[in-house]
Formats: C-alpha cells, structure tokens, sequence
C-alpha cells in the first residue's frame, strides 16, 4: 500500500450527504476521498422533480447531481468507486478494504444512506456462517464447494466469475436487469427468487422459488452492506446510525451523515449532515 492511499478521512457513500461531507473536508485542506460502490449521486439520481432544494427549482436529480459533481470535480476530490465491504480500527487509523483493494484512513464518515432492499430469511442468522457479502474476500473458504451468488448489480459478475475459478459449482441467481453475457459459462444462472437460507450450524440450502440449492456458501452482493456489518460495533437507533449533536457514532473517530441517521429522508437535511460531520471530524 502507498502513502497515496492513506487519507486523512474517508466517506463511505458518494450521495449528497457523501459529497457535502468530502467538499468541506477538502476546503479544510485535508485529504479526503470518497468511495462510492455505484455511481455518484445516490437515491436522488432517480428523482423526476426535485422542488424542494434551495437556489434549484423545478430540476430533475440527474440535473442536481451533475450540479453536485462539477463542485465535487472543481476541488479535484479523490472518487474511488469501490464498495467497503469492511473497516476495522487499528487504534491509530482505520483499515478499510473493498473486493479489490485495502486502504487506510485516520477518520470515517459514513454516508451510506438507507438499504431498501429486505433481508432475505436466514441471512442475518447464518453471517459469517456461510452467509457472505463479499466473494472476493471469503471466496477461498469455499474452494471446491458449491456456493450461491445472489447478484443485486452488474458489478456481481466480477465476484461470481471470481467464484467460478475457485469453487466446485457456482450458481447465479440475478436480482436485476442486466447483460449476463460476461459470466463465466461454468456459472449456472437461475432466474429464480431466494426465499430462505437454510443450514443447522452452517449454511447446507438455499431454497428458491421452485427448487433448492444444496449449497456450502451464499454470497449476497448488494451495491450496499448493512453499516453495522462494515463496522463492527456500531450502535444503531431501529435502523439508523446512533449518533450524537457532534455527528459522532458510538465509535471514536466515525462520523455519520445524511439518510442513514434517520428522518427526515431529504436531501437538504443530508447535505447539511454532511458539512456538520465534516467540520467535526477534521477537528483536532
Ligand atoms: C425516487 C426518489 C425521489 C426523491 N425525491 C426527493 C426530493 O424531491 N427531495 C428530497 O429532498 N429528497 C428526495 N429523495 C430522497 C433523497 O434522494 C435522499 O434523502 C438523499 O439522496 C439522501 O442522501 P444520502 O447521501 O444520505 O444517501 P444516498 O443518496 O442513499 O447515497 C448513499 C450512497 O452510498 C453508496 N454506498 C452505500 N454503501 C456503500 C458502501 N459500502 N461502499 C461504497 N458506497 C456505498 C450508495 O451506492 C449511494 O450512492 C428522493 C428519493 C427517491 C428514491
């Protein structure tokens, strides 16, 4: 790893919150980065009117974000798109690795947003256990067992074609439209539903809508991972991040801001978020 790729803090979620929090990190001079596991913007990018953001009448989201990405670009901000699928503390500094690479970084801000997508049955019991949310990173426990990859974006292929080098039987299960046609053809694609994640200490079933899978491992590789899972440790409120006046989690030296606090689910109240966060955590 080069110095390059330890910064001085790094936000998780390249949404408006993602974004607000990175630009008033860089106008402090500091060196910031942002990772993003899909494309800039976040849930707004899908918005047919937006009325309700000041100095932007009548614009569609697409339209706000291009606004959002110039500044973003004009302050030559770091944009890595890459998911964090995990971040440890390592009491100086925070490891954060993706399905790529590791890097480091000295403060977090996560600016995930909120996961819409529900969690199958049997996930959350069986994590760690045969459940996984990142094939490149646990992939070798299976080598030449039969493993399931639910794939909720094209960015899956990679890890599914990862798992078929690796693995007796890799099945596909995609949970989006999209172009298969770069899997590798030792991956069996099913286009059916996941119902259930079964097992009794580890995973051994994963039951579709018309048939089972007699698997060893799942790989669910949404564009997100629930942020409790990316940190261990992180205290949560129902859904959201618990956080303090500051913008501080329970964790020293993590920071949260936008959708993944709490209501209201807006994009001024992420973007004021994010600069709050921010301010808090270049602070000495
Ligand atoms: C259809 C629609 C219409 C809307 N209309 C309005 C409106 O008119 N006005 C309004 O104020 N609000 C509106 N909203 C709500 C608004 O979009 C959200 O409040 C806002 O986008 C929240 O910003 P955020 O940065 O907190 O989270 P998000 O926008 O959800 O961004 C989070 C980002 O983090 C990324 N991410 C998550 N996990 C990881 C990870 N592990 N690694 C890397 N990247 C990760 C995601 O890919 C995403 O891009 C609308 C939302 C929708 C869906």
């Amino acid at each position: 790893m080069s110095e390059q790729d330890h910064f001085e803090v790094a936000v998780i979620g390249g949404g408006p919150a993602g974004m607000s929090a990175a630009v008033n990190v860089k106008i402090r001079n500091k060196d910031v980065v942002i990772f993003e596991s899909q494309q800039l913007g976040g849930k707004i990018l899908t918005a047919p009117h937006v009325d309700n953001y000041l100095g932007f009448y009548d614009v569609n989201g697409q339209e706000l974000v291009n606004s959002f990405i110039d500044h973003i670009n004009k302050l030559e901000i770091d944009v890595i798109k890459e998911k964090i699928v995990q971040i440890y503390s390592m009491g100086e500094y925070f490891s954060l690795t993706t399905n790529q690479e590791a890097y480091k970084a000295d403060k977090i801000i996560l600016t995930t947003g909120v996961n819409n997508k529900a969690q199958i049955k049997g996930e959350a019991d069986f994590l760690g256990q045969g459940v996984s949310y990142c094939a490149t990173c646990d992939g070798q426990l299976y080598r030449d067992k039969e493993v399931a990859i639910i794939g909720y974006s094209e960015g899956s292929l990679e890890e599914a074609n990862f798992m078929a080098d690796l693995a007796a039987n890799t099945y596909f299960i995609p949970r989006y439209d999209g172009d298969l046609s770069e899997l590798d053809n030792r991956v069996e694609i099913i286009e059916e539903k996941p119902k259930v994640i079964e097992g009794d200490n580890l995973v051994n079933k994963l039951v579709l809508e018309n048939r089972s899978l007699d698997v060893d491992g799942v790989f669910i590789l949404r564009p997100t991972v629930p942020t409790d899972e990316i940190i261990s440790g992180l205290e949560l409120e129902g859904s959201f991040i618990r956080i303090d006046s500051d913008f501080k989690t329970n964790l020293e030296g993590v920071y949260a801001a936008g959708d993944c606090t709490g209501k209201p689910l807006q994009v001024a109240k992420a973007i004021g978020e994010g600069q709050v966060a921010a301010l808090n955590a270049v602070k000495k």
